[in-house]
């Protein structure tokens, strides 16, 4: 599994490099207007491939199954945010160069004297420069996140067509028809993408519905929606992975929001079950939602699933980064399955502890060690307290440490500590699995 996992993540990063490398290489063949000077291509190039950088994000973005597979949709999120930097600074240095070489090349930063080939290769460096800052800073700019999501389409549909009018405008590489071609089947597949991203796969999803079955409330300002299949099997799921559900409005409203799984895999039915924590506008009306409601789900997604038979499982949570784990623990009860399992489970309080008496149930079908960490203990309690340490590991789990296989879901902060301490155990990167529920 991990083997084909690897090779098949090379074989998508080898095509990644193919689609931003290739059509500029193919440039650089067949007839070539007169040479420049060095920096004068150099800043050509690099416009050509971070333009051809930016459309690719349309398809980092599509929630393509089988790419993201092999890493998981949070890493595929973390490149898809980290390239657009390397995307935005090619694009920004383009002009930046030019500029440089000749500066009487800044007048045609006046929007009115200058042509329309000129000021589309402005509008696309502002769009993109506008999409950045807003992706970065927009807990910091108060924006909510149903607007910056739209913000965010409308510019990268803005950047990525602006410049390539500022592309064929100056053309200067692309007098040879086959040229041509190559970028209008470039131009093509980007424009498929975002068709398929926001008419086809809505129209499946919106062909699939599901009907809640039941609102349950759970401790810890929760619910639990129970959803059953209306009119098809459903689809199977790991226990660990999640969907985008939709409850108000249709699928092809950008309104979907991400939550795992919390039910057995195990279920043949094709019910599922998601609980969801009171954190914001949409998650504090899920407790609302009447039995009998239509809703969607685009799934499932994700590589963060139960692993090595032969490994010791360590379910490390952080409030309702607790997720994933139930329903790892309520499969492994289902199918039977004897491997030891420890979960160290942070919570604020003994009283918020979300699926606290249903874990505590499991413990007798299959081997469960919990182990609850509380920030604030009740009087008297003799457990761990804080937060889940390196130290709390040694307490808990038998050495060799790196024999173990780890899966780790919480706020940003605990995982980042406890990934420090792992490191620090001498836990190889290939044994620890991590679901960041912040990733986007
Ligand atoms: C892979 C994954 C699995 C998750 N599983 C669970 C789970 O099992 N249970 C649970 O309670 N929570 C889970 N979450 C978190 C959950 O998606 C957010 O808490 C929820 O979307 C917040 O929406 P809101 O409108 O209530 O809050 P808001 O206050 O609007 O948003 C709070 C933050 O949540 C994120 N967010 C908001 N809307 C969306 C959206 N449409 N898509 C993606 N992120 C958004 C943004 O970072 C935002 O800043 C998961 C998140 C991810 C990424």
């Amino acid at each position: 599994m991990q083997l084909r996992y690897a090779v098949r993540g090379a074989v998508w990063v080898f095509i990644y490099l193919l689609f931003v490398l290739g059509p500029l290489f193919a440039l650089l063949t067949g007839s070539l207007p007169p040479a420049r000077d060095f920096w004068a291509e150099f800043a050509v190039a690099i416009g050509y491939s971070g333009l051809a950088m930016m459309g690719l994000q349309f398809g980092l973005t599509a929630r393509f199954r089988y790419v993201t597979e092999p890493w998981g949709e949070d890493v595929i999120y973390h490149f898809h945010r980290q390239i657009s930097l390397i995307a935005v600074a090619l694009v920004v240095l383009h002009p930046i160069i030019l500029f440089a070489l000749r500066p009487q090349r800044l007048a045609m930063l006046n929007f009115f004297q200058a042509s329309w080939r000129v000021n589309s290769g402005a509008l696309s460096t502002y769009a993109l420069i506008a999409l950045v800052v807003m992706a970065l800073w927009r807990p910091m700019l108060k924006i909510r996140y149903e607007a910056w999501h739209l913000w965010h389409m409308v510019l990268a549909v803005v950047a990525v067509a602006a410049g390539l009018l500022h592309m064929v405008g100056f053309g200067r590489y692309l007098l040879d028809p086959r040229k041509q071609a190559l970028w209008i089947g470039v131009t093509i597949f980007w424009i498929g993408l975002l068709l398929y991203v926001r008419i086809v796969k809505p129209l499946f999803v919106l062909r699939r519905p599901y009907r809640v079955a039941e609102v349950r409330t759970e401790r810890g300002d929760t619910w639990t929606l129970v959803m059953q299949p209306d009119g098809h099997p459903g689809f199977r799921f790991s226990p660990g992975q999640f969907a985008w559900l939709t409850v108000w409005g249709s699928p092809f409203k950008i309104t979907a929001h991400p939550f795992t799984f919390s039910s057995s895999a195990a279920i043949a039915d094709g019910r599922v079950e998601m609980s969801i924590r009171n954190l914001g506008d949409f998650t504090s009306a899920i407790h609302e939602v009447p039995v009998g409601k239509r809703v969607y789900l685009d799934g499932p997604y994700g590589a963060f699933t139960i692993g090595n038979p032969a490994d010791m499982h360590v379910l490390l949570a952080g409030g309702i980064g607790v997720t994933p784990m139930m329903s790892m623990i309520r499969t492994l009860a289902d199918r039977g399955d004897r491997r030891p399992v420890i979960l160290l489970y942070g919570s604020k309080d003994w009283e918020s502890i979300t699926f606290r008496e249903d874990l505590e149930a499991l413990k007798t079908r299959l081997d469960l060690t919990i182990v609850h960490v509380l920030e604030n203990p009740p009087t008297g309690w003799t457990g761990e307290r804080g937060f889940i340490t390196a130290e709390v590991f040694k307490r808990h789990l038998p050495p060799p440490y790196a024999d173990h296989e780890y899966f780790i879901c919480g706020p940003d902060a605990m995982m980042d500590a406890i990934e420090q301490a792992l490191k620090e155990l001498g836990v190889p990167l290939s044994k620890y699995h991590s679901e960041r529920y912040s990733f986007v």
